[in-house]
C-alpha cells in the first residue's frame, strides 16, 4: 500500500489533497465518535488515510465513496471489509440511507464540492446520527456563524434548520500532500430532531436563495413582489424590522418566513 501511495499523481480536478499526519487523522476520526454499531459512510476515502483509522475502530460497516476509480480500485483490493462504492458523491442518492437504521458520514472533502455536498447531506439523510467534515476554514466559518456577521449566509441559514454545527479545529496546509494554498478546519454536525425538519424544504431553499442574492438590501426591497398582510404581521409578530439585511434572521426566522413565500 504504502509504496503505490508514493505512485499516485494526485488530481487537481478532484481536489486531491491527501492527509499525512496520523495525529490529525486520528482526531478527525474521533471526532465522530465511532462504535461497533455504527454503519459508516466515508467520502473521498483518496489514499486511506481516514479510512485506516476508521477500519481500528471496527464499525459494523464501512463504506466509502470514489470518484478517482484508481484510488477505489485500490482500497478494494487492500481491504476487504470495505463496501467501495464507486460515483460522484454530488450524484449520489443520499435519500437511499434513509432506509438504514442510523448511519455516520465523515469525510475529509474536496474543497470545490464541499458546500454543495453538505447542503445536500443534512436535508436528505433522516437517518443521520452525526457527521464531521474537514472543508476549507472559510466554509467551517460560514457553517458555524451566528446571525449579523459576514460570514453568516445561505449555508449557514440552511444547515442550522437541520442540524446543529461546532466548529471542532482548524488545520493548516502542511499536513497534507500536495499543500493546499488555504487553512481548513473540521465541523461537527448534530441533526436536529426530524420534527423540527422544514416541511417545506423547497420554499426555505427558495427564500434563502432570493434574500442572499441581494444580502446588502433590506427585507423590505427583496421582498417587495411577496409582501402581504399575513407576511406584515409575521414581521411584527417576530419583532423583526422591515430594514433589516437578510443577515440578520435567525435560521428559524428564515423557516417562518419561507411560509408566506
Ligand atoms: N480522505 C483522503 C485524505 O484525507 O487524505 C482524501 C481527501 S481528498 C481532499 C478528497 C477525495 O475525494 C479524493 O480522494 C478525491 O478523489 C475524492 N473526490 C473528489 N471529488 C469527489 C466527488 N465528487 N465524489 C466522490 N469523491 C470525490
Amino acid at each position: 500500500m504504502n509504496t503505490e501511495k508514493k505512485y499516485h499523481r494526485a488530481k487537481k480536478s478532484l481536489g486531491q489533497n491527501f492527509l499525512t499526519d496520523q495525529n490529525i487523522c486520528r482526531k478527525i476520526v474521533d471526532a465522530i465518535r465511532p462504535n461497533h454499531d455504527d454503519h459508516i459512510f466515508e467520502i473521498g476515502p483518496g489514499q486511506g488515510a481516514l479510512t485506516e483509522h476508521l477500519i481500528n475502530t471496527a464499525p459494523k460497516k464501512l463504506s466509502v465513496l470514489e470518484m478517482d476509480d484508481e484510488l477505489a480500485d485500490r482500497l478494494e483490493s487492500a481491504h476487504s471489509e470495505l463496501e467501495v462504492i464507486r460515483g460522484d458523491a454530488l450524484k449520489f442518492s443520499w435519500e437511499s440511507l434513509n432506509d438504514l437504521d442510523g448511519c455516520k458520514i465523515i469525510g475529509n472533502l474536496p474543497y470545490n464540492v464541499g458546500s454543495k455536498l453538505i447542503w445536500d447531506i443534512v436535508s436528505k439523510v433522516k437517518t443521520l446520527e452525526k457527521a464531521v467534515f474537514m472543508v476549507q476554514h472559510e466554509v467551517a466559518l460560514r457553517l458555524t456563524a451566528d446571525p449579523g456577521g459576514r460570514a453568516y449566509g445561505g449555508l449557514t441559514a440552511w444547515v442550522k434548520n437541520f442540524a446543529d454545527t461546532k466548529y471542532l479545529f482548524k488545520v493548516p496546509p502542511t499536513v497534507f500532500r500536495p499543500q493546499p494554498k488555504v487553512d481548513s478546519a473540521v465541523v461537527a454536525f448534530f441533526p436536529r430532531p426530524i420534527e423540527q425538519w422544514p416541511e417545506s424544504p423547497e420554499n426555505l431553499s427558495k427564500l434563502i436563495k432570493m434574500l442572499f442574492q441581494k444580502r446588502r438590501k433590506q427585507l423590505s426591497t427583496i421582498l417587495k413582489k411577496q409582501w402581504s398582510p399575513e407576511m406584515e404581521e409575521w414581521f411584527t409578530r417576530e419583532e423583526v424590522m422591515t430594514n433589516w439585511r437578510p443577515e440578520n434572521l435567525t435560521p428559524a426566522q428564515f423557516l417562518g418566513l419561507s411560509q408566506y413565500i
